[in-house]
């Protein structure tokens, strides 16, 4: 894929209970910083998001953040980014990151973190958008995710090319190998029907 100039990253809320994964959050935000790669993410003080977006802006670089007025007091709206964006429902926050993001990728993270995954994976499954998905699997955290997806192929429940809608690495040095390694997308994203 040509150089991406935007990256949508999808990531908790919470820092879990290991240091590695607020590490990971740091080393992604400094390397987007370095490359010159807009962050693009869900606009919070808190957990990995605020660590990824704070080392991004401590690198000097750019980050959108995009929230709905109802989270900005309980997710804290990040005050200090290059722009946010507050959006009315969370579904106009996902189609909004969906748009200004060439790629996506996916650190640790809880409930929301899984939603925006999956919508996003499905989204591209019904040809929606084809940017590329990237799951950074720090010291593990998906391997249970990916069990359940290759237990769903297994199952007849989905298909197999459609596993493949995502890409899965083990840290945040090969996503961006990754990325740099998938074709274009072959089509934008239809906001019609999202
Ligand atoms: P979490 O992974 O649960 O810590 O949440 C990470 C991000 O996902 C936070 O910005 C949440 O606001 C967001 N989020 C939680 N639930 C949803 C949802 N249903 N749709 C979109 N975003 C969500």
């Amino acid at each position: 894929m040509p150089t991406i100039s935007s990256l949508c990253v999808y990531c908790g809320s919470s820092t879990g209970v290991s240091p590695v994964y607020a590490a990971a959050a740091e080393r992604l935000g400094a390397a987007l910083a370095r490359r010159g790669v807009r962050l693009v993410y869900g606009g919070g003080r808190v957990g990995l998001m605020g660590i990824m977006a704070d080392a991004v802006l401590k690198g000097g670089g750019t980050v959108t953040g995009i929230i709905p007025g109802h989270l900005q007091n309980r997710e804290v709206g990040h005050d200090a980014l290059s722009e946010l964006v507050v959006v009315e429902t969370m579904h106009e926050r996902k189609a909004r990151m969906s748009e200004m993001a060439d790629a996506f990728a996916v650190l640790p993270g809880g409930l929301g973190t899984l939603d925006e995954t999956f919508e996003i994976v499905t989204w591209r499954q019904l040809r929606l958008h084809d940017k590329p998905v990237v799951i950074v699997d720090i010291d593990g955290y998906w391997g249970p995710l990916q069990a359940m997806v290759a237990s769903m192929v297994e199952r007849g429940f989905v298909r197999k090319e459609h596993a493949a809608l995502f890409t899965v690495v083990r840290d945040v040095d090969a996503l961006f190998d990754a990325l740099q390694a998938m074709p274009p997308p072959r089509f934008g994203v239809d906001s019609e029907h999202i």
